[in-house]
């Protein structure tokens, strides 16, 4: 059985040469993240030929993954380098200071709505929460507080409020700007960072559009506001990933396990995808092999059914970016034994509101019923294998399709897998012969072996599965 749940690796300068990325792609990763965070536009364009090339090379298909920057509140630079922050002394967070003048005692923020945004008591929490400030005042462009953990805190760490609330809108000047490059890039995903409601992704989405891509829309749950704006959010996005990141450091990071699960599933009810994403592997930036609790972490991740685990530094910056990944297949593999099919979701009182949907409910509900080897969906736009693949199985889904745009995306989905395939035939005995053969050649299933093949009218039009066909695999001619 292949491995169902699929990884994302963040590309960075320890993939930017063409032996680190024939190595990535040979590990098996199933899509790569462009982060916009960092590098400029020459940077990302060069990755993404880099990895075009390397999959082409190893006939791999990779999907992309284009991330936003977005609002990332982060403070500005230290004379120094960095700055020791002692616990229990005084720290001051200036709007209006020098960006490259920062001391031990006061650094400047990018963020000129700092102190109306905050307020005595709060706290703040720098570098993914590793230093925390409480609020102990406010006078103008100055923000005063008492270090309640300290550390050696670095140029331009990202701010957050514990709690949320600090109001930059999701969509910066920066993020309009790369949304166009994403769209020339031709990403096949695109991640909006800090999202607060199905608005933030509703406008990226239309941005995105009116640039010419045709990628989806990843919604990242990063901040207090999208946690209460869960079901909008989820609708209006293609995808959403749980970014533990920054999550984590806004509703507190013993909230983030119980809310994990809760995403993922409220997600896959709503038929959309799901990656969980930071710190999954993150020993492994340095280690060779992954802490119990890293295997532990990546394993019920599975179990919880996310479609995608995610890699950032351990492959963006770490030592050993394919090592990481064949480690996190292996552990997916482990997890994924032990989690047999079960007929789930079955909807038997339930209504379909389309035919594809209906099909693919009806496909699976027999698949999970009877000695099937694989399922071959003839397939456009992927959506057929999409609401199959919301319901748990240990079947492969095979997404069959001659555009290349489908073959990317599927790349993302639990358990479906891209098959380059055009439909040349009209005759539907000359079409079962020309799949038999590909499964036979691609070790999908043997002769004698049953097989679900799903199609519409043949015609190309999206959307348009309407038969399921239930086919014992003949030996090719
Ligand atoms: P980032 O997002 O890596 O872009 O910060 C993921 C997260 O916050 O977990
Ligand atoms: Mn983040």
């Amino acid at each position: 059985m292949p491995r169902r749940t699929k990884i994302v690796a963040t590309l960075g300068p320890a993939t930017d040469n063409e032996r680190a990325m024939t190595d990535l792609v040979a590990s098996g990763v199933d899509l790569v993240r462009v982060n916009f965070s960092h590098g400029g536009l020459s940077a990302h364009g060069r990755r993404i030929e880099l990895v075009r090339r390397a999959a082409e090379r190893a006939g791999r298909i990779v999907g992309i993954l284009g991330d936003l920057r977005g609002p990332k509140i982060r403070i500005e630079r230290f004379a120094a380098g960095s700055a020791e922050l002692r616990e229990g002394e005084r720290f001051v967070l200036d709007v209006g200071h020098d960006p490259d003048g920062g001391t031990d005692q006061v650094v400047g923020v990018a963020y000129d709505a700092l102190p109306r945004d905050v307020a005595p008591g709060d706290t703040l929490l720098l570098d993914d929460g590793l230093i925390s400030l409480e609020v102990t005042g406010v006078e103008g462009q100055r923000v005063t507080t008492r270090v309640l953990a300290g550390g050696t805190l670095g140029d331009q760490k990202g701010l957050n409020r514990l709690g949320g609330g600090l109001s930059a809108g999701a969509l910066t000047d920066k993020d309009r700007h790369d949304i166009r490059l994403a769209a020339d890039l031709g990403v096949d995903y695109l991640a909006v960072s800090f999202v607060r409601t199905g608005d933030d992704v509703r406008e990226a989405r239309e941005l995105l559009r009116a640039a010419g891509g045709s990628g989806q829309i990843v919604a990242k749950i990063e901040r207090s506001e999208a946690v209460t704006h869960l079901e909008d959010i989820i609708d209006a996005s293609d995808v959403v990933m749980v970014a533990r990141g920054d999550l984590g450091v806004e509703v507190g990071y013993a909230e983030l396990t119980g809310l994990q699960k809760r995403i993922i599933e409220i997600a896959r009810g709503h038929n959309r995808l799901v990656i969980t994403a930071t710190q999954m592997m993150e020993s492994m930036i340095h280690a060779p092999v992954p802490t119990r609790a890293e295997v532990s972490d990546v394993a019920n991740a599975v179990m919880d059914n996310t479609d995608a685990v995610m890699l950032s530094a351990e492959t963006a910056v770490g030592r050993h970016p394919g090592r990481v990944v064949r480690a996190m297949a292996q552990v997916i593999e482990g997890a994924e034994k032990w989690q047999k099919s079960r007929p789930e979701r079955t909807r038997a009182d339930g209504h379909f509101s389309r035919t594809d949907e209906a099909i693919a409910s009806a496909v699976m509900f027999t698949a999970n019923h009877l000695d099937v080897k694989a399922i071959v969906a003839l397939t456009e736009s992927g959506s057929t294998a999409l609401w199959m693949s919301r319901i748990r199985s240990d079947i492969p889904i095979y997404a069959f399709t001659r555009h290349e745009a489908t073959q990317r995306r599927v790349t993302l989905y639990r358990g479906v897998y891209p098959i380059d395939f055009d439909v040349v035939h009209t005759e539907p005995q000359d079409l079962y012969a020309a799949i038999f053969a590909r499964v036979q050649a691609q070790g999908i299933a043997a002769a004698g072996e049953l097989i679900i093949v799903t199609t519409g009218e043949l015609s190309g039009v999206t959307g348009g599965t309407n038969s399921m066909k239930i086919l014992k695999v003949l030996p090719a001619a």
